[in-house]
């Protein structure tokens, strides 16, 4: 959720740390600090983006070769300088940052209450490491220890980072349940919440696990275990440029990854699907069949754009797989007391991989026998290590806090998941799975096609940027598109927006039709292209301003719509990956002209790494 850099070695550790952090504001962003660490130990923290503490820096000493900085998304306590990491600790020795959630803060905060501790925050992060503090004082023992014992104590999810100044040349970090990644350089080390403030120094990194602790020299990495056994570290290689995660040329991240589409889902597909031979290629469903086709009922487990992608690919599941589904979001099933049988499979959908829910969830449902199918975004994440299988969606780092590409390349590896087992299962004849995969080969290009709309989308958008609100209906693999479009805009640009099947509307959001509400129809040719006809004539009789996503050669519905869109035909099974296309364009043109932070929407953060 929040950022998190920290360095150690003979750089100046100041300026990289806030180069990292602006790096990493996409992660959340409502404070920023910095602790700085030489023979004193200096705490500067700042509400608002990162810029805004660089501002408040100048003219401050900042020299130090061992620095930690976090930027936050805040879960205890109001945005504010105050509540902004690093915490110091009582006694001014220690200095903290987080990411994530202390569920037991208020018994230990008692506790420490009693013992005469005052906080200056209302954090939940200044509680542990106060707690820290007293445990290093009783026991009379090293940093490294206090936490370790501290931690064994602790519920909730975290990635913390400390300084003691009376150890200047150490650097101790520890994980559970949220992302931490050091880096390795000659004679120096790097933390952070993912390899972006890292890449540009070195490519050797180490993933650290749930329940590890790191204890970071210039010179030294040791990893340790809540034990206190040492764990070698795995080093790996990383494969991402730089480039990859900046804007390269675009205004906004989004809209970088929006027109990213073609070459991501080409990118999913490479490899994978072989549409001359009837061939897909996918290890993790291949060394799995027979659990996957012999699979009694799906779970499609996920959250906000994930969990849209999981409702499409029930409909393509249903249909090509003849296996029941249900999509869950995590956030209820996790809570819930669900049924879950042996034959069950689960499949888990993240683009970070890091979605706290999900993760917890999938936790539950293995705990009870269930079978673990990931389709993650980030490679190595903790949702892709959880799982039993998995299909990586190879979209590349997605930084737009809104969800664009991750979606499209979900529902290519999906559809590609589905096509496999429906031909193990033998539930789809040879002429329409060949159908199927010669179409998919065609989305990249078609997908290239939907996005020459995006100058006459811009013109379009403007006129609905004063709007308050905005009804999405769809039918069919269209209805989760309608749900994808209108939290889009919600997301972006802050209008009201609700996504409908387009039948349901007569039971309830009809009322809300008059002649200022824009109604947005996906209504791309397909089977219910009669029936979705009928619909728009119905909103066009209660005089509400119909918009529609249509395919090029429809010759209908432009007549009675007030403004259009058009994707390229496909197969009404794969039309989702286009037919978003025009909606994540029309959402990012409105926030664009009502002035809206894109990259950045209020109080949203783009991977949820708190429950
Ligand atoms: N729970 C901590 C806070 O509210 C950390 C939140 C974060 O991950 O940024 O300050």
């Amino acid at each position: 959720m929040c950022g998190i850099v920290a360095y150690i070695g003979p750089r100046e550790a100041y300026p990289l740390i806030l180069k990292g952090l602006k790096r990493l504001e996409y992660r959340g962003y409502d404070s920023s600090g910095v602790a700085l660490l030489n023979d004193d130990l200096r705490v500067y923290k700042k509400k608002g983006k990162v810029a805004e503490l660089e501002e408040s820096l100048v003219g401050q000493d900042v020299h130090a070769h061992a620095g930690i900085g976090h930027t936050r998304w805040a879960t205890h306590g109001e945005p504010s300088d105050r509540n902004a990491h690093p915490h110091s600790s009582a006694s001014g020795r220690l200095a903290m940052i987080h990411n994530g959630i202390i569920e037991n803060y208020a018994q230990l905060k008692n506790e420490l209450i009693k013992k005469g501790y005052s906080f200056q925050s209302d954090t939940d992060t200044e509680v542990l490491l106060n707690f820290v503090e007293d445990i290093q004082k009783n026991n009379n023992c090293g940093l490294e220890e206090a936490v370790r014992i501290a931690l064994r104590r602790v519920v909730g999810a975290y990635v913390i980072v400390l300084l003691d100044k009376d150890h200047p040349d150490t650097i101790i970090a520890a994980r559970k349940g949220s992302p931490l990644v050091i880096g390795i350089g000659k004679g120096e080390h790097f933390l952070a919440s993912d390899a972006s403030p890292i890449i540009e120094y070195t490519k050797e990194v180490v993933y650290v696990n749930d329940y590890e602790l790191a204890i970071l020299k210039a010179d030294e990495l040791i990893l340790k275990n809540l034990g206190n056994e040492k764990i070698t570290p795995f080093i790996q290689k990383l494969d991402l440029e730089l480039a990859a995660i900046e804007k390269g040329g675009f205004e906004h991240f989004m809209l970088k990854e929006i027109f990213e589409q073609p070459e991501t889902i080409f990118d999913c597909l490479r490899g994978r699907l072989d549409a001359e031979k009837g061939i897909i290629t996918m290890a993790g469903v291949e060394n799995n069949i027979e659990k996957l086709r012999n699979a009694d009922r799906m779970i499609i487990i996920a959250c906000g754009t994930s969990w849209h992608a999981g409702l499409v690919a029930e409909y393509i599941f249903e249909e090509l797989c003849r296996i029941p589904v249900e999509v869950e979001y995590a956030s209820e099933f996790r809570y819930r007391n669900p049924v879950i049988h042996n034959g069950d499979v689960i499949i888990a959908i993240s683009q970070s991989g890091e979605t706290a829910d999900t993760i917890v969830a999938i936790e539950k449902a293995k705990e009870q026998g269930a079978f673990i199918m990931g389709v993650v975004n980030v490679v190595g994440s903790s949702i892709a290590r959880l799982s039993h299988a998995g299909a990586y969606t190879h979209a590349g780092p997605e930084i737009g806090v809104a969800s664009t590409k991750a979606f499209t390349a979900q529902l290519a590896v999906l559809t590609m998941i589905a096509l496999k087992i429906a031909k193990e299962k033998d539930t789809i004849d040879q002429t329409r799975y060949m159908h199927l995969l010669a179409e998919l080969h065609t989305i990249p290009e078609k997908a290239r096609e939907a996005l020459k709309a995006a100058d006459s989308i811009k013109k379009l958008a403007s006129r609905y940027a004063n709007d308050a609100n905005a009804l999405y209906l769809g039918r069919g693999y269209n209805f989760p598109v309608a749900l994808e479009g209108a939290l889009k805009l919600k997301e972006i640009s802050y209008i009201h927006a609700e996504g409908y099947p387009a039948a349901e509307m007569k039971h309830g959001p009809i009322a809300l039709v008059d002649e200022t509400l824009p109604v947005i129809f996906v209504a791309t040719r397909d089977s219910y292209h009669d029936k979705i006809v009928s619909n728009i004539q119905e909103i066009r009789a209660r005089k509400g301003r119909v918009v529609a996503v249509i395919s090029q050669d429809d010759e209908v519905i432009p007549k009675m719509a007030e403004d259009y869109m058009t994707v390229p035909e496909t197969d009404e099974l794969l039309a989702p990956m286009l037919s978003v296309i025009p909606l994540q364009l029309f959402a990012y043109y409105i926030g664009i002209a009502k002035g809206c932070d894109v990259d950045k929407p209020r109080n949203l953060a783009k991977s949820v790494t708190v429950e």
